[in-house]
């Protein structure tokens, strides 16, 4: 992948979904929104959807068997989902601390300014989801994004964005 080899100063994509309990409220919506643009993460692609339990099923399958699956999958299915492709440098783990903790008693204690540490409702209905590495992020952006051809950002649009001032 393009991402191999890359410069110290090379922007990186990650997929960042924002999960019903947040989109159904306007304000939360909107404060998640915002740590977006504040921390500076160009938005590349973004759209809304609904997901079916299938989707929600092969999406977070390494969790199958597991306590909570079928509370998550009936949860992420029950409305409107918020999907981004982000890019900014180190852009997975970036996202991934503005979001805090996956549970939400550890956000609230550790990270009580995060994402999840202001918002999260439970341990499930925790308000976001972002890729954890590299091959994730590869792999559910093309699984939310199937045009986006992210061999082509990498090699023609990455070079050009990344002196821009806003990254
Ligand atoms: P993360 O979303 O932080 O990468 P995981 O991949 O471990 O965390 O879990 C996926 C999702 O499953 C979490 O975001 C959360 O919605 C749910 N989840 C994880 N652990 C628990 C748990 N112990 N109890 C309830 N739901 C959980």
């Amino acid at each position: 992948m393009a991402s191999l080899g890359r410069s110290p100063q090379a922007l990186q994509l990650t997929l960042a979904l924002i999960k019903p309990d947040a989109v159904a409220h306007p304000l939360i919506l909107e404060a998640v929104h915002q740590q977006i643009l504040s921390n500076k993460f160009l938005i590349v692609r973004m759209r809304e959807l609904l997901w079916r339990k299938e989707d929600c099923q092969r999406f977070y399958h390494e969790h199958e068997g597991r306590f909570f699956y079928q509370r998550l999958v009936e949860f992420m299915a029950s409305g409107p989902i918020r999907a981004y492709i982000l890019a900014h440098k180190d852009a997975i783990q970036l996202w991934r601390t503005l979001m805090g903790p996956t549970r939400v008693f550890r956000a609230r204690h550790v990270a009580p300014d995060s994402i999840r540490g202001s918002f999260g409702l439970t341990d499930t209905r925790n308000t976001t989801h972002g890729s954890d590495s590299v091959s994730s992020a590869s792999r559910e952006i093309a699984a939310f994004f199937p045009d986006f051809s992210q061999q082509r950002w990498y090699e023609e649009e990455e070079p050009r964005l990344r002196h821009w001032p806003g990254c």
